[in-house]
């Protein structure tokens, strides 16, 4: 595709879809809340900001936009023609971030799982991916009770 927006016209656009709330992430919360989970959003606490914390399975989900995130060999995951240096920066920044995010938030002993906008086109299989991640781990790895995992937001006393 010819890109003739600038780089305001286009970063406004993209925000619009990026933004919270948007429209996939409102599908897999409808999609959680019909199968019966409790969760909670945008954890502002943790690491990335997840879209979506279910604190019993100690579990966080980021629905990820293709384009900002880059899906990789996804379609939506398109290069402006025009600014590519811009465009090459911003893109390796957010993934970097991503991985970043997803990196601590393991080692607090958080599961991670990450869904792509684009396959909300079958919903069936973004609840799949989500509850494999919620079944309690048998051999890799070892449940810790909430209370020996480092805490994430302390109130300090007589604040
Ligand atoms: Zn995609």
């Amino acid at each position: 595709m010819t890109d003739t927006l600038t780089i305001a016209e286009r970063s406004r656009l993209m925000a619009r879809i990026r933004g919270k709330n948007t429209g996939p992430e409102r599908a897999v919360r409808a999609l959680l809340h019909r199968a019966g989970y409790r969760f909670r959003l945008h954890a502002s606490n943790l690491p990335g900001k997840p879209d979506i914390v279910l604190p019993r399975f100690r579990t966080v989900v980021f629905v990820h936009g293709c384009f900002w995130h880059r899906h990789a060999g996804c379609k939506v995951a398109t290069m402006p023609k025009s600014h590519r240096r811009f465009w090459t920066e911003k893109f390796t920044r957010n993934v970097a971030n991503d991985r970043k995010h997803r990196r601590r938030l393991r080692r607090m002993g958080w599961r991670v799982v990450t869904i792509w906008a684009c396959g909300l086109k079958r919903p069936e299989r973004v609840l799949a991916q989500i509850e494999r991640a919620l079944r309690p781990r048998t051999r890799r790895y070892v449940m810790v009770p909430p209370r020996a995992l480092p805490q994430v937001a302390e109130r300090r006393p007589g604040t």
